[in-house]
């Protein structure tokens, strides 16, 4: 499996999502998704190693977010440019356009996830994972400062592909496992399940002051992992394979899984073919892959399709 982005190409053939601008052609349907100009707003540390990013934009307020772990596309400017560089107005054209302009020039596109958004004030917030300087996305939100701009390409419609968290109906048991850049995911989704869903859940984070509150009406249970400097990517698979799930309470959950995408694809085949989930429920989502850009996986689905 390859990571997914929230953007075109696909990343991953398993659950992708493909935003195309919005547009109004007479004879087909609104794409579900348009562009959004946006700055920054404020920033606060929610821990060590994430920081919210509330975007602000006149039209911000459209962007009609699903919820769960509703995802989208961002596009960063590229350094010494005062905004990012997105062919708009094309129509379905626009991603090759994208791809045809300098890498140098070009936006940064990188997927991430709506943590929480105030339509009626046109805010949006992210949460970003800092893991370093390796690469722009997290520089850039390292540096954001209040007015700095950015594009967002997201939905217009709360029903729409980029969001992958369906849990079939009548689902009362719900499995979550997760590292860090799911943890808005988690959060997202946790605060929509209703009461009377039973839910175990593992996040992995790095720090011990990344752990925060999960609010929700499900009767969940929530395993924070801290990995502190010292521990590899991928605690959480542990956890989940050393955890105790009896197959008659849990045989017939729905699950939902993202992070770094050899350990997502890890604990897929441990709940498929150790725990006996059904293939069907099983919904995950490599979010990044160690070693990898997103780019890079961009171009490896490209030709991957190709
Ligand atoms: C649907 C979806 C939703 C996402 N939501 C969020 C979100 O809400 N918040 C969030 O922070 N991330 C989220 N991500 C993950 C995020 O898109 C990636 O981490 C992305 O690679 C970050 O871009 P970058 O420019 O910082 O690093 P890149 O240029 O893509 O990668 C540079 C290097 O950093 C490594 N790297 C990338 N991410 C991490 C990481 N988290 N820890 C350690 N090393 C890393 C790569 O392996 C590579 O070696 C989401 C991804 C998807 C597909």
């Amino acid at each position: 499996m390859t990571p997914r982005t929230a953007a075109p190409p696909a990343a991953s053939a398993a659950v992708h999502r493909r935003p195309t601008p919005r547009r109004a052609p007479a004879a087909r349907p609104a794409s579900p998704f348009g562009f959004f100009e946006a700055s920054v707003v404020r920033t606060a540390r929610l821990g060590p190693s994430l920081v919210r990013i509330t975007f602000g934009g006149e039209r911000l307020g459209r962007l009609a977010g699903g919820g769960r772990d509703q995802s989208f596309s961002l596009f960063l400017p590229q350094p010494g440019q005062s905004e990012p560089v997105v062919p708009v107005g094309l129509g379905d054209g626009w991603f090759a356009a994208w791809r045809a302009m300098d890498p140098e020039v070009r936006a940064v596109m990188r997927s991430y996830t709506v943590a929480a958004q105030r339509p009626k004030a046109g805010e949006v917030d992210v949460d970003f994972v800092l893991h370093g300087d390796t690469g722009p996305a997290t520089r850039w939100a390292r540096r954001a400062r209040p007015g700095d701009r950015v594009r967002l390409l997201g939905p217009v419609t709360p029903e729409n592909k980029s969001v992958g968290f369906r849990p079939p109906a009548g689902t009362d048991r719900v499995l979550l496992a997760a590292d860090e850049t799911a943890l808005p995911a988690v959060a997202g989704i946790l605060a929509w399940l209703p009461a009377g869903v039973r839910v175990r859940a593992w996040v992995e984070v790095p720090r011990a002051g990344d752990v925060r509150p999960l609010p929700t009406a499900a009767d969940a249970e929530v395993t924070w992992l801290v990995r502190e400097d010292f521990r590899r990517h991928g605690a959480v698979v542990d956890a989940v394979r050393g955890a105790a799930l009896p197959g008659e309470t849990w045989g017939g959950a729905y699950a939902w899984l993202a992070g770094e995408a050899a350990a997502v694809r890890a604990l897929r085949r441990h709940l498929v073919s150790e725990r006996g989930l059904e293939r069907g429920r099983v919904a995950f989502s490599g979010y990044w892959r160690l070693g990898a850009s997103e780019e890079d996986l961009r171009t490896e689905a490209l030709a991957g399709a190709a």
